[in-house]
């Protein structure tokens, strides 16, 4: 018989026994069992240090699993893959009073009688837009497949050539329309496109009219596009839907910001949009959600679709949502946002930030850097940022174990080099930042 440790004694070992916790006790069991079944199977038994060792690092992994925070140093504001836009603190206080007990979700305080969630969000919206209404839905893609299902079943629905757009995961316009029992008429060609091209594809089954954001990409040179408003106004002379999938969702003028500009909500509903969706996650800089705001008689439609059942939003997001919007107010109320607050972090602010980090990190250098907006939205733009540099032969290796971090790090590596850019990295976070640079070193 060879050695092979009890279970118990595993169990009380100090490196082990926090773990207890950490992964449930009889996940721990099933560890050190497996453990142990390794240990018998091998040719001699590891001493019981290394056998520890080898479970700590497993229950480890197995805590580590799951959804958790991580530090963002990517540069890109609106990470799809990190999660799009950080809920503000404010509007998550706000939230928890609703989440964490009754509220009036569906209940009309002044006549004591059953109210509609969708009215918390809409006045504001409404007010925020300049639409005379607004529905929410659990994202953009549910917004536009509600769209169609309302308007456009058993219809035809004119898109230009160059706007039948794939959006992140696998979200293809035309396969949508075809799922919504819709018939796709495409308009003009791929770089040109005329309102003549419009008008030649109506036909007396034309339900809608759809305009889509280029969000991730551009086609420049030899173009051509109907303006927004001209194709609302040709929607109206047919008595036609008009309806622009906006995407990203600015509701304030990002050249504000010094980046060019990007087609607001506003810019959509006064161009006479029957209706305009977008994301509550994007540049809004809000929970998941998908916005629908419009004219009074097309949200009502879309109201009574019995598919809004099923693509409701619960409380939570309707809090996070309304206490998002609240902080529009004022400029300095919006920067409060997450989003904003890192878009206007001026350059000197990185600068101070990063001279502290690199006095605390040696073998790193600050570097000017570059970061996007993301969320598919200005693809062009970059944002001059601040970042921290490790030149490496091996830069990848580097970004992994920044990515093994206790608060995973999520780097980018260019030009041989390990990158964090502070643009989106919260300044409470440099600390765990500084801990983990200290453990890498060039070369
Ligand atoms: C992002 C995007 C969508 C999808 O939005 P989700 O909220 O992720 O569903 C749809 N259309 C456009 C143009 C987009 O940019």
């Amino acid at each position: 018989m060879r050695k092979i440790p009890a279970v118990n004694k595993l169990l009380e070992d100090p490196s082990v026994a926090p773990y207890e916790v950490l992964v449930g006790r009889d996940a721990l069991r099933e560890l050190i069992a497996s453990e142990l079944d390794r240990v018998r199977a091998s040719e001699s038994t590891p001493a019981f240090e290394a056998i520890v060792e080898r479970l700590v690092l497993r229950a480890q992994e197995r805590s580590a699993a799951g959804l958790r925070g991580v530090i963002n140093a990517t540069g890109t504001l609106l990470h799809t893959n990190l999660g799009r836009a950080p809920i503000a603190p404010a509007a998550f206080d706000e939230a928890r009073t609703v989440a964490e007990g009754y509220s009036n979700l569906e209940f009309d305080l002044g006549a004591g009688e059953r109210g509609s969630r969708y009215v918390h969000a809409s006045e504001l919206l409404a007010r925020i837009t300049g639409a005379q209404d607004a529905l929410v839905v659990n994202n953009c893609a549910a917004a536009i497949l509600l769209i169609l299902d309302t308007f456009a079943r058993n219809g035809e629905v004119v898109v230009a050539r160059n706007q039948l757009i794939e959006i992140g995961g696998g979200f293809r316009l035309p396969d949508v329309l075809a799922r919504s029992g819709a018939r796709l008429v495409e308009a003009g060609t791929t770089n040109k496109v005329y309102l003549r091209d419009y008008e030649r594809a109506l036909s007396p089954r034309t339900t809608l009219l759809m305009r889509t954001h280029q969000s991730n990409f551009t086609i420049d040179g030899f173009v051509h596009d109907v303006t927004p408003a001209e194709l609302a106004a040709l929607g109206r002379r047919a008595g036609i839907a008009a309806v622009e999938d906006l995407g990203s969702g600015a509701l304030v003028d990002l050249r504000e910001y010094g980046l060019p500009h990007e087609r607001t909500v506003q810019d959509a509903v006064n161009d006479g949009m029957s209706l305009v969706a977008f994301s509550g996650d994007k540049l809004l800089g809000g929970p998941q959600a998908g916005i629908i705001a419009g004219t009074r008689a097309h949200v009502a439609r879309l109201r009574s679709n019995p598919l809004v059942r099923a693509l409701r939003v619960d409380k939570v997001t309707i809090a996070l949502l309304v206490a998002t919007l609240r902080l529009y107010a004022s400029k300095e109320s919006r920067e409060r946002i997450p989003f904003y607050r890192m878009l206007a972090a001026p350059l000197e602010q990185l600068r101070a930030r990063a001279n502290r980090i690199a006095a605390a990190a040696p073998g790193w250098e600050i570097a000017g850097v570059e970061g996007l907006v993301g969320g598919g939205s200005l693809p062009h733009a970059r944002l001059a940022s601040i970042g921290l540099a490790c030149p490496s032969a091996h830069p990848g290796e580097l970004a992994a174990r920044l990515r093994r971090n206790e608060r995973p790090i999520v780097a980018r590596v260019d030009d041989g080099r390990v990158v964090l850019d502070l643009r989106t990295v919260e300044p409470h976070e440099d600390a765990a930042l500084i801990d983990a640079m200290r453990g890498i070193l060039p070369g």
